[in-house]
């Protein structure tokens, strides 16, 4: 699953391929992303991009005419920059060709990557919460948020509404850092843990900005405690668990996150 930091990576490939060219078409080569009705397919021709985005886990490519198309990768989708007259990579789902040439493709295995276009001058709202390095971003705002919030704080930090971005490796590194339980309900977390917390979803981040989760091999990189179940805590050597909460795989350590 594409994390935050590979989102940044996405939306750096999109201002170096993407912003300032002029589009020829695109494409949709998946029945998984619909289909365009000929007046679309044919409003893109010519579109210039001005600008790409992140926000959360979408990106956001704004074109001169307003409009903006937007992607979110969910489970495997990736960026495959190249040339109209090359050979289309395996698993191309959807592909922006370029005037000049260039070309960008979609290569997404699952299948379940989502394009959309959003017109000129309607607000998208994505529903999303503050990003993680927001300054309005602190421990007394995240507690009025986790007021009302009886479920546990595992699946509720996967609410992008409460946080922008965070996916289900965060969350568990973040958890595990600030040696909180992910069964614990959120309204329950005191300010001081609030603190903790915060600071650990910024420290993850941090360490994997710019980077991959996964190296070339598609090994997960070096993590504390995602993936790790039955492995012995960095910190206090006692065996990771993996728990399931809200269909997802949750890793913590039993002993020193209470
Ligand atoms: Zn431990």
């Amino acid at each position: 699953v594409p994390e935050l930091p590979e989102i940044e990576t996405a939306v750096r490939l999109l201002r170096r391929v993407a912003v300032g060219r002029v589009i020829e078409a695109v494409h949709l080569l998946h029945p998984s992303l619909g289909r365009m009705s000929p007046a679309l397919r044919r409003s893109f021709h010519g579109a210039r991009v001005t600008m790409a985005e992140r926000r959360g886990k979408h990106q956001l490519l704004h074109l001169a005419d307003g409009r903006t198309i937007r992607v979110h990768f969910r489970m495997t989708g990736d960026w495959h920059a190249d040339t109209v007259d090359a050979e289309r990579p395996r698993f191309a789902r959807a592909a922006i060709d370029f005037a000049d040439g260039t070309r960008l493709v979609l290569v997404d295995p699952r299948a379940l990557s989502k394009i959309d276009v959003h017109g000129a001058g309607a607000p998208i709202d994505l529903g999303l919460g503050p990003e993680p390095d927001d300054p309005a971003l602190t421990a007394k705002s995240l507690r009025r948020k986790l007021a009302n919030r009886r479920g546990a704080i595992k699946p509720v930090l996967l609410d992008q509404g409460v946080i922008a971005g965070l996916g289900n490796i965060y969350v568990a590194e973040a958890l595990w850092r600030a040696r909180i339980d992910p069964r614990r309900p959120a309204m329950s977390l005191t300010p001081s843990e609030l603190t903790r917390l915060l600071a650990a979803v910024r420290f993850v981040i941090r360490r994997a900005s710019g980077a991959r989760y996964r190296d070339r091999d598609g090994r997960i990189m070096r993590l504390d405690v995602y993936d790790r179940e039955g492995d012995p805590c960095r910190r206090c050597e006692n065996r990771i668990q993996r728990i399931t909460q809200a269909a997802r795989s949750s890793y913590y350590c039993p002993h020193c996150q209470v």
